[in-house]
């Protein structure tokens, strides 16, 4: 009896460079993601689906198990929490860092601090952790505002070159993070679907090195 496959995936930039690492596990989508407004995508082996997802859903649809398989950033990661989820291979792919921004000298400004942030959890605990106050303001997109308008002393954002941040005038402040897209699976999944599951983290694993 063959056992049906859902594999989650986050649109843009880990699609794109999710998709090879999946054909060395000889799983090829067959649907376009750029043409099909499908969210269920069809792959080359009938038991095998792709579902495309926002980024911060991957980890959700793979908890519950509606996904077995997912591919998510390690930030999204982070801030999901919780220890229900096997997370077997680093990708290595989508590499970034995440780090605290502001004007300069920002983090060592005295009193409590104001975060913008869409990284709350991560941001909650990263300043407990230094046993510093802050108030976190919860923010859906360019977190690089804040400082420039006075909205918050410092962000919790994800750098890559840091030419976002030197456009507008910010400077990297405390490593949080190293980030990289992770392969994640579904505990019970793995039990039940195990040596289906375990040829794909092998042959994922082969191509990432
Ligand atoms: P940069 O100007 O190269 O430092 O890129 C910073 C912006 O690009 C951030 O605001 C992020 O939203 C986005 N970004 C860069 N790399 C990644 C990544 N690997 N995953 C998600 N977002 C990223």
């Amino acid at each position: 009896m063959t056992q049906e496959l859902t594999i989650a995936v986050s649109k843009g930039r880990i699609l794109k460079e999710t998709m090879p690492l999946l054909q060395h596990a000889g799983i090829e989508l067959i649907d376009d993601p750029k043409e099909s407004r499908k969210l269920i995508l069809d792959t080359n082996h009938d038991d095998v689906k792709v579902v495309v997802l926002r980024a911060t859903d991957v980890p959700t649809f793979v908890e519950y198990g509606v996904a077995d398989i997912g591919i998510a950033g390690k930030d999204v990661l982070m801030e999901f929490g919780g220890e229900s989820i096997y997370e077997p291979v680093d990708l290595k792919i989508s590499t970034c860092r995440l780090m605290t921004a502001g004007k300069p000298g920002a983090n060592e400004r005295k009193g409590r601090l104001k975060v913008a942030t869409k990284f709350v959890n991560v941001a909650q605990k990263f300043f407990a952790e230094q046993g510093k106050q802050v108030e976190i303001i919860k923010l859906y997109g360019s977190m690089e505002l804040a400082p420039i308008v006075d909205l918050a002393d410092l962000i919790v954002d994800i750098v890559d070159t840091g030419n976002t941040l030197k456009a507008n005038g910010l400077v990297p402040l405390d490593h949080i993070a190293d980030i990289s897209s992770r392969l994640i699976i579904n505990k019970a999944s793995m039990k039940m679907k195990h040596n289906r599951i375990q040829d794909i983290i092998e042959a994922v694993q082969a191509a990432v090195q």
